[in-house]
């Protein structure tokens, strides 16, 4: 398929008083035209940041992209200047936060805030042309275009966060990303709203990279799905290689609770024995090695490759056909 989103051995580092923070180490990732993946992992993974490096909206003066490249469509975000940024967020990529009442203006009414995102963007637009694109656009979220005129304190929690999408997908951006979108809402709101993204993502074919913690959440609406540890991908595969495959991570098995099943109710990540390696040192050997019951002494000097088999990769020296267990081949 066309691919919407390339990210090639990307290194993010924060500069803090004390010290460096590597948050993201040589993360590499492909996303297609209408594709949802899941990203996976425990807090400090580097998942948010990851996300916020390819809108260019890490932290001024402490986040750095010290390495890789990250190309979404044509453009090489890497080089491109603020001003650049500035018309590629909103347009092509846009993000949604988990907490609808940070992310709306409490002051202005809400079809103002859908219309500002399009004035930015569709200069070309007239402002009738706007007033229908909002009607139409709160239609797709199902909000009542009745509504326009109402502040956010007037809607409930799941249809603010509606609100939200309506303003991450106003100029139909190729690729929407998504932070714990659904995490503040009731499960059956959340249902609700999932459902709903799901339809529009049909319907736009708009990609999406959608965080969470939440299995239940991957499994509804993901295409494929990678599992993130200390700012690498560790797995990466379809929703079937990763809740139907034999082969895992075994970072990926602790995190499931031994054996993923799609079919099972809305589950949550299961809490792993031990910590992520010290974010202020770069791991040397594979940054799994202190929590994983397989570890071998290849793992302690050498970070395993990926090894691809079809569409599922796997990070880990039980499955790298170099080592003598060759587990995957
Ligand atoms: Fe465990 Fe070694 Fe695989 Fe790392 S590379 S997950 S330490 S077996």
């Amino acid at each position: 398929g066309e691919k919407i989103l390339e990210i090639e051995n990307l290194h993010v580092k924060y500069k803090t008083d004390e010290s460096d923070i590597y948050a993201v180490n040589g993360l590499n990732l492909c996303l297609n035209k209408g594709e949802t993946l899941g990203l996976v992992g425990e807090t400090g993974a580097g998942k948010t940041t990851a996300a916020l490096s390819i809108l260019k909206l890490l932290p001024k003066k402490i986040g750095f992209i010290t390495e890789g490249s990250v190309k979404l469509g044509d453009i090489d975000i890497i080089n491109a200047t603020d001003a650049d940024m500035r018309l590629i967020r909103g347009d092509m990529v846009s993000m949604i936060f988990q907490d609808p009442m940070t992310s709306l203006n409490p002051i202005l009414r809400i079809g103002e805030q859908i219309a500002e995102v399009l004035q930015i963007h569709k200069k070309d637009m007239s402002k009738q042309q706007i007033e229908e694109r909002v009607d139409e656009i709160l239609n797709l979220v199902g909000i009542s275009k009745d509504r326009k005129n109402d502040y956010p304190h007037q809607f409930s929690g799941g249809m603010k966060q509606r609100v939200i999408i309506a303003i991450g997908l106003a100029c139909e951006p190729d690729l929407l990303l998504a932070d714990e979108p659904t995490t503040a809402l009731d499960v059956t709101i959340q249902a609700q709203v999932l459902e709903m993204m799901q339809e529009l993502k049909d319907k736009l074919n708009t990609s999406m990279i959608l965080i969470t913690h939440d299995l239940g959440v991957v499994a509804q609406i993901c295409d494929r799905v990678a599992i993130m540890y200390a700012g690498q991908i560790i797995e990466i595969g379809n929703i079937e290689d990763i809740f139907e495959g034999e082969h895992h991570h075994p970072y990926t098995i602790g995190l499931f609770g031994s054996i993923p099943n799609m079919n099972e109710e809305s589950k949550r990540l299961k809490p792993i024995a031990g910590m992520m390696p010290d974010p202020s040192e770069l791991p040397v050997g594979c940054s799994f090695k202190e929590r994983c019951a397989s570890c071998m002494e290849i793992c302690k000097a050498e970070n395993p490759e990926e090894a691809y088999l079809d569409t599922h990769m796997i990070k880990c020296h039980l499955f790298d056909r170099k080592n003598e267990s060759k587990t995957m081949s």
